[in-house]
């Protein structure tokens, strides 16, 4: 059956609007001194999304001031930017995004002169991924214009951004670089903690296939060794076809797969209709796009819940940590 989706806006019109606001914003903006540090004597920094706010609060701490552009439980691709959003973007000290990910942020900071600009993707290149990796035949190409933008979700790849934003940090504010380099070298250690356990975690798996509503795990699935066999591409709104969802059940069956995940912003409904249609249980794996309660979870804790998860639904042995099981039957009504 077809799956209803909303539509996304176009947002061609919407990245047009913003360049023109943002022209006239610079000019009214050059009146005001700038000084290199915001007016609270603390690196001014902008975030595009989730995962990059955290680096930045983890290396930055007191001596930062970060915002988002992305707010808690939006989801990130093909965000659209406000006139404000784009002058905070002109006024950071310091910006760190995911060029390929959002474009109208890459304009905004293609626009912005003078600053640190901290592309994750110049310390992590994007690779392409398929729906289907080793699958007979391929199926459809999951990528972004510039590739797969989900290099976050691979501990190793997110320590060395997080090296990237600490080195960064250290030129644009050198009064401060020994912090950075401790609360970096502090973060590189948990990183390295947490990919240990994924590799631990995921060692001994009855299944190396997994299912995914989302394109969002080609990393990790590179990294730990795994199949992601996405329903959908990098985009998580875009809709499967009757075809993509017997291909993806036909790959289910093959490989012995009882659980299809589900990212935590995309409504449950859906995910149970998919998942009876596919004959599935369902279970939660988090694209970490967002975080929906910043005081309750972040990176760590959300990585961790998904090895949880992940073990559960490949069926690791009962002994290999974090292994709780989380999935739920599929809506039977
Ligand atoms: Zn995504």
């Amino acid at each position: 059956m077809m799956i209803g989706l909303p539509r996304r806006r176009t947002r061609t019109s919407i990245a047009l609007a913003a360049t023109a606001l943002t022209a006239s914003l610079v000019l009214t903006a050059c009146g005001g001194s700038s000084s290199a540090k915001g007016t609270d004597g603390k690196l001014n920094v902008v975030a595009s999304f989730y995962p990059m706010e955290f680096l930045a609060q983890q290396i930055g701490k007191d001596h930062v001031s970060v915002t988002d552009l992305t707010a808690p439980g939006v989801e990130p691709h093909d965000l659209e930017l406000t006139a404000k959003q784009v002058a905070s973007v002109q006024k950071a000290d310091a910006i760190i995004y995911l060029k390929g990910l959002q474009p109208t942020v890459d304009q905004a900071v293609d626009q912005a002169s003078g600053k640190a600009k901290i592309d994750a993707t110049a310390a992590s290149p994007l690779v392409d991924h398929h729906l289907d990796e080793g699958t007979e035949g391929g199926g459809q190409h999951a990528k972004g214009p510039a590739g797969d933008p989900h290099i976050w979700l691979d501990p190793a790849r997110y320590a060395a951004i997080a090296k990237s934003v600490g080195d960064e940090f250290a030129k644009a504010d050198p009064s401060h670089a020994e912090d950075y380099k401790k609360n970096t070298d502090e973060l590189l250690t948990k990183l390295t903690a947490l990919d240990q356990d994924f590799k631990n975690g995921l060692k001994d798996v009855r299944t190396k296939t997994f299912v995914t509503s989302h394109a969002a795990f080609g990393y990790l699935a590179d990294h730990y060794g795994l199949t992601q066999v996405a329903v959908n591409g990098v985009d998580p709104e875009s809709e499967p076809t009757p075809a993509r969802l017997a291909e993806v059940q036909k790959a289910a069956k093959d490989n012995g797969v009882t659980t299809i995940f589900f990212e935590t912003l995309v409504s449950p409904k859906l995910a149970d209709t998919v998942a009876k249609d596919l004959g599935l249980k369902t279970a939660v794996l988090d694209p970490l796009e967002g975080v929906k309660d910043p005081s309750k979870d972040d990176y760590l804790t959300v990585m961790k819940q998904n090895l949880a998860n992940l073990q559960a639904a490949l069926g690791a042995p009962a002994s290999t940590p974090g292994g709780a099981p989380a999935t739920t039957p599929a809506a039977t009504s």
